[in-house]
């Protein structure tokens, strides 16, 4: 049975990660460029569109998919992004930005529903979140990056499981980093947590040194969905890909 995983609730990324598709291309041959695609407000519309914006699932909204996932007898686990960064860098928790999908998700760990991991305090470098009116700005929306300082490291771990933890009201266990960008430096930050595994696509990008105490798990095994799979592409898209993933487990 395949693990799923869900990323970026809470995570304002789905606002401020704005980039232009400039290529479209099938089967590797582009058969239309625009080179304006990261121009003003076209990089958040179709057909250039790369990623945001979306809106957070409602509660209402979970509750479906909650539904979903038990009649099919998946247990997700849910990347939670413990602040929402406002377009001024305030750092709003995530029960406190959205209660009701914070009840919600509290109730079905609580029930066994699904697993809550951290997908980082912020998932982004804070201040240079924002869309630029030129260019895309994806790069901003990684938290973990090797030239960030040891301390915003250590304090965005700290900050991100004492929120989560205390809302949540259980050990934070596992850690997936935003983009899978992670370093030395965030593992450093992680000893002494109760982050027991990361998961993510790569390893730390600085090196290969094993890590004690702390595992790592590569998720190319894993259905990965973003909450935006769910927002955009809605209950029907779900169950088929259900019923896809089973036919091959
Ligand atoms: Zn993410």
């Amino acid at each position: 049975m395949k693990q799923w995983r869900i990323d970026d609730v809470g995570a304002s990324t789905k606002y401020y990660n704005q980039w232009g598709k400039k290529r479209f291309s099938w089967r590797d041959i582009t058969y239309f460029y625009f080179p304006w695609a990261n121009y003003g407000f076209l990089k958040r519309h179709w057909p250039f569109r790369g990623w945001a914006k979306y809106e957070e699932l409602t509660a209402e909204e979970w509750q479906k998919y909650l539904k979903i996932f038990e009649e099919h007898n998946i247990v997700p686990i849910v990347a939670v992004t413990a602040t929402w960064v406002d377009e001024k860098s305030n750092l709003i928790p995530f029960p406190d930005k959205f209660p009701q999908e914070a009840a919600i998700l509290k109730r079905a760990t609580d029930e066994g529903r699904i697993t809550i991991a951290s997908h980082g305090l912020t998932h982004c470098v804070v201040g240079s979140h924002l869309p630029h009116f030129r260019y895309p700005n994806r790069k901003a929306h990684r938290e973990f990056w090797p030239d960030l300082p040891n301390e915003l490291h250590k304090e965005h771990i700290k900050e991100s499981q004492k929120i989560l933890e205390n809302y949540f009201d259980r050990k934070i266990e596992i850690f997936v980093p935003s983009g899978n960008i992670w370093s030395e430096k965030t593992y450093e930050a992680l000893k002494g947590t109760n982050i027991k595994k990361v998961i993510a696509a790569r390893y730390m990008l600085e090196t290969n040194r094993p890590m004690e105490g702390i595992e790592f798990i590569k998720d190319d095994d894993f259905v990965r969905l973003h909450d935006r799979d769910l927002k955009l592409r809605g209950e029907k898209w779900l169950i088929k890909k259900i019923e896809e993933i089973k036919k091959y487990d």
